[in-house]
């Protein structure tokens, strides 16, 4: 680390002398040497430093900072050049490009603008990591897990991303550009019908009403969420609003964010605030978390607050102010055993009554399974539970979601997820409780009839998804999709289920 370290600050200081104390900031040096202790990229671990600090400096009052946050930012451009060999700029690239890399942090894709970058292609992650999740919310196509030879090709090629294939075409002839062409205004066209659509109820053909909620990360989702037909955050996933924070949000922080979007959602609306969800794929600037073996099965999820009680009854606290405004409710991430369950309850519960908060609602996420198996015990002691189908799958069948080589095969339709799920509906109606879907597969119009055949009535999908998936919920009868369900619930494999549903007309067009 150190030798990196020394190249730069000696290189800056013979080209910026002027500026040599911005360079000579500990903090940068901290946040650089963090990265390169974690195998990251001299430049990777430079730009991070430097956008966060000048982050930093710009949120300040104080106008002299913020103006020294254009010269840092400024100098950290040059230095990153050195670093990459670059002499010169290059030319400026045609917007909105392709953004070919090997990964993303899901803070670099939150930061990502959709007016310059239309698509993001990674070699690295799935479709259901965050940085795909992420980027997908914000209108950006993302196709993860590509192979290693995109990265060579040069800059300024035109690529064509078909996002309903998961393809890239390299050099598509005129006539496929042309038939892809024709198939994304079919689609646009399709897509502003469902717009148009978006405030009304989604009810199934043979009249079953389907509660659509959106997934969001932060107000502005919100927002984007009730344009387009949300009757509800079925998830807020908390730790997304301070991806790129170096220090702990306060209580009085947390507790303005929820309050800010419960209020614009409105009495009528329900807001789920799961907490803390960080590590694994979702690392977290101020939540350190130590070296595993085996990230995904170590600290993370609901075992981060067990572990931090502190920070959990903080972020506890802010969300039971909020549920005084509106209909939020509390939901607890990566639940294994009820002995976790009960150890957070009781938390909340000396927190609520220190606030003497009477009346609040408590949910678990079901993504272990675990929590499936033993639905109807978690439902005796929650008010209602939210399965979370990109983690079940990757525990269920013990396939990292994010890992290049093996993602592809981490498929929701599996019959063993399946299974998992009707065993949790099952196991919650028994209770009298109330169970959604909140994973991706809610957003997934192939999975959707298998969710609806299940006994899922209400589902939390992606912002931008929202209008298409209560547009095909109208197409779709509840009593077919129960057929399809049960024959599916019978088939070996994922792909013996697809080959089932590609083979079982649903709708008419
Ligand atoms: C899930 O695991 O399905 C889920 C909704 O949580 P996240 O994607 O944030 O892990
Ligand atoms: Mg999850």
């Amino acid at each position: 680390e150190d030798i990196y370290f020394q190249v730069i600050r000696g290189k800056t200081a013979a080209l910026f002398a002027a500026h040599l104390e911005l360079l000579d900031d500990p903090i940068l040096f901290k946040i650089t040497c963090s990265h390169l202790s974690q195998g990251k990229t001299a430049e990777y671990a430079w730009y991070d430093a430097i956008q966060s600090q000048t982050k930093r400096l710009q949120a300040t009052e104080n106008p002299l900072l913020r103006e020294r946050a254009d010269d840092l930012k400024e100098i950290g451009q040059q230095v990153l050049k050195w670093l990459q060999g670059i002499d010169e700029l290059l030319e400026p690239w045609p917007k909105p490009c392709i953004l070919i890399t090997e990964s993303l942090t899901p803070s670099e894709a939150d930061q990502l603008d959709p007016e310059l970058v239309a698509g993001l292609v990674t070699t690295e992650g799935s479709a259901t990591s965050h940085t795909a999740l992420l980027a997908s919310s914000k209108g950006i196509l993302a196709l993860a897990a590509a192979p290693k030879q995109i990265l060579s090709i040069p800059n300024g090629q035109s690529l064509i991303l078909d996002g309903i294939k998961g393809e890239i075409h390299l050099q598509a002839s005129e006539q496929q550009r042309l038939d892809l062409l024709e198939q994304q205004q079919k689609h646009q066209r399709e897509h502003q019908q469902a717009k148009q659509d978006a405030p009304l109820k989604a009810v199934t053909s043979d009249g079953h009403p389907i509660q659509v909620l959106a997934n969001i990360g932060n107000a502005s989702d919100a927002f984007n969420a009730l344009q387009l037909g949300a009757e509800g955050v079925g998830l807020l996933r908390s730790e997304f609003l301070y991806l790129d924070q170096y220090s702990e949000p306060d209580e009085e922080q947390q507790a303005q964010v929820y309050v800010e979007i419960a209020e614009m959602l409105g009495t009528d609306k329900v807001l789920i605030i799961r907490t803390l969800d960080a590590g694994g794929d979702k690392p977290l600037h101020y939540m350190p978390i130590s070296t595993e073996k085996n990230p995904a099965l170590g600290e993370r999820g609901i075992r981060i607050g067990l572990h931090h009680p502190a920070m959990l009854r903080r972020q506890v606290r802010a969300i039971l102010r909020a549920s005084l405004h509106a209909q939020v409710k509390i939901m607890l991430p990566m639940i294994a055993t009820l002995a976790e369950l009960r150890a957070v309850k009781k938390l909340i519960q000396e927190e609520a009554d220190r606030l003497g908060v009477i009346h609040y609602e408590l949910g678990i996420m079901v993504e272990v399974p675990s929590a499936a198996l033993l639905a109807s015990h978690f439902a005796a002691e929650v008010d209602f539970l939210s399965i979370g189908t990109n983690d079940l799958t990757q525990y269920t069948l013990a396939m990292d979601r994010g890992h290049p080589d093996f993602s592809w095969q981490v498929d929701a339709l599996d019959p063993a997820i399946l299974k998992l799920i009707e065993i949790t509906v099952q196991g919650v109606k028994q209770q009298g409780k109330k169970v959604a879907v909140c994973g991706d597969s809610a957003s997934d119009p192939i999975a959707l009839p298998l969710l609806l055949g299940l006994g899922i009535t209400e589902l939390s999908c992606s912002v931008s998804m929202l209008p298409q998936i209560k547009q095909y919920i109208r197409k779709l009868s509840l009593s077919k999709c129960q057929q399809l369900a049960q024959q599916a619930l019978d088939q070996p494999d994922a792909s013996a289920v697809r080959s089932l549903l590609c083979n079982t007309p649903l709708t008419a067009s």
